[in-house]
């Protein structure tokens, strides 16, 4: 085996681009596992930061803290997917990181990212890109109503904006900065999944269940992962497209890939996400792999064995708002009556401040049957505050 190709032994370090709390649950499982992990993030008070053995406090762009990752660290990898290209490249030149650059980059710009997911022929919704005014211009009709997203730096349902009639579509586009765009027409959607698959360095490729999820609001807000969540030629056909997504990139790392299925039964792909994914929790709990000890494994250059779920599992993400569910004043929300019900797995992100759409933490739930798992995620809701689902 050559340098390049030998698994780096826990005892190691292992870095990570942001501190947020995809970067916590990173550095806990690293951590978890023997190795030593240096977090850049520019926040002192970061989720990940807050945790890990170096927390170094710069920018993405500046180049000492990089040079200081790169010393500090035997691989890197990502927790965000709009770290500057430059910033990947860079350590690239001194250390191993995945996901790569490129695959990144196809991530950070929609535009971009449909363009793959028609190069590897699955489909993805009705499109245009706008960069110009003649391109606004030109939309067909038949792309409205839709919704105009930008190009880069949305999340959350983040910079997007509904366009019902061609004469929105202007005043869509001032209200966006006239910044590159993609407008997507709006999809009859039964309901959303996503797949997470971990892909080796040697090409070997594991997933986790396929994850049916429910937005709220443009923000995730429950997961449900058991037998019979979907049907099952739905899931294998989810499973396909997000290994060939994974594979048309060369990707090493975790990906996540989200999908619309829409009122007639069909697929349609949405958009992947370069790392853990907030769909994708319900694993630290419910299946003998997580999907951040998948991400320690690809980065380390360590095998891949497909993960088995041993629970079904609900997760219930918790959003700042819970802590106002009583008024202006921050409340802590009723942790132990919470923990009181069976299978339920507390993480919190050690955010000090509430605030409303905040993703504060989530909770999984566990069960040995899908009913029993959904009667107590429905329970814990009610005592938090969640609206039934
Ligand atoms: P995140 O990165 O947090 O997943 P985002 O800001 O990138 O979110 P999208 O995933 O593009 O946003 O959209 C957020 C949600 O809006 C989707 O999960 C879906 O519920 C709804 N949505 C987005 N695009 C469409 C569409 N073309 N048709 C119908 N609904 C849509
Ligand atoms: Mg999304």
């Amino acid at each position: 085996m050559s340098a390049a190709t030998q698994p780096l032994l826990p005892g190691s370090t292992l870095g990570v681009l942001g501190g947020g709390q995809l970067g916590r649950m990173f550095v806990h499982q690293a951590q978890a596992m023997g190795y030593f992990t240096a977090v850049l993030d520019a926040d002192p008070t970061s989720p990940a930061g807050l945790v890990s053995h170096h927390h170094i406090q710069t920018g993405y762009e500046d180049p000492q803290g990089l040079a200081e990752l790169a010393r500090l660290s035997d691989a890197v990898t990502t927790e965000f997917e709009n770290v500057p290209a430059a910033a990947l490249a860079t350590l690239a030149s001194q250390r191993p990181v995945s996901p790569a650059a490129s695959a990144v980059s196809v991530a950070q710009d929609r535009a971009r990212e449909k363009a793959h997911f028609v190069a590897c022929g699955v489909p993805c919704a009705p499109f245009a890109v706008i960069e110009t005014a003649e391109q606004l211009a030109a939309v067909y009709p038949h792309l409205l109503p839709g919704i105009l997203k930008t190009a880069r730096m949305g999340y959350d349902g983040k910079g997007q904006v509904r366009v019902k009639t061609p004469a929105d579509l202007a005043p869509a586009w001032d209200s966006v900065g006239q910044v590159a765009c993609v407008l997507e027409k709006m999809l009859p959607l039964q309901l959303e999944c996503s797949v997470i698959v971990a892909r080796g360095a040697d090409g070997t490729m594991v997933h986790l269940p396929v994850q049916r999820n429910l937005h709220r609001d443009g923000i995730l807000a429950v997961t449900e992962v058991y037998e019979g969540n979907l049907p099952q030629a739905l899931v294998d056909q989810a499973v396909a497209a997000a290994k060939s997504v994974a594979e048309g990139l060369q990707y090493v790392g975790v990906l996540c890939v989200e999908f619309f299925v829409l009122q007639d039964g069909s697929l349609v792909v949405n958009e992947i996400a370069p790392r853990p994914h907030n769909s994708g929790h319900y694993s630290q709990n419910a299946c003998d792999v997580s999907q951040f000890e998948l991400q320690v494994r690809t980065m380390a250059r360590l095998p891949l064995t497909q993960p088995r779920q041993h629970s079904a599992a609900v997760m219930l993400n918790l959003l700042g708002d819970l802590w106002f569910a009583h008024g202006d004043a921050a409340q802590t929300p009723p942790w132990a009556q919470v923990l009181a019900l069976p299978g339920t797995h507390l993480h919190l992100y050690g955010k000090r401040d509430a605030k409303r759409d905040r993703k504060m933490g989530h909770l999984n739930i566990t069960a040995a049957t899908p009913e029993a798992a959904r009667a107590t995620a429905l329970q814990a809701a009610a005592l938090l505050g969640i609206e039934p689902f």
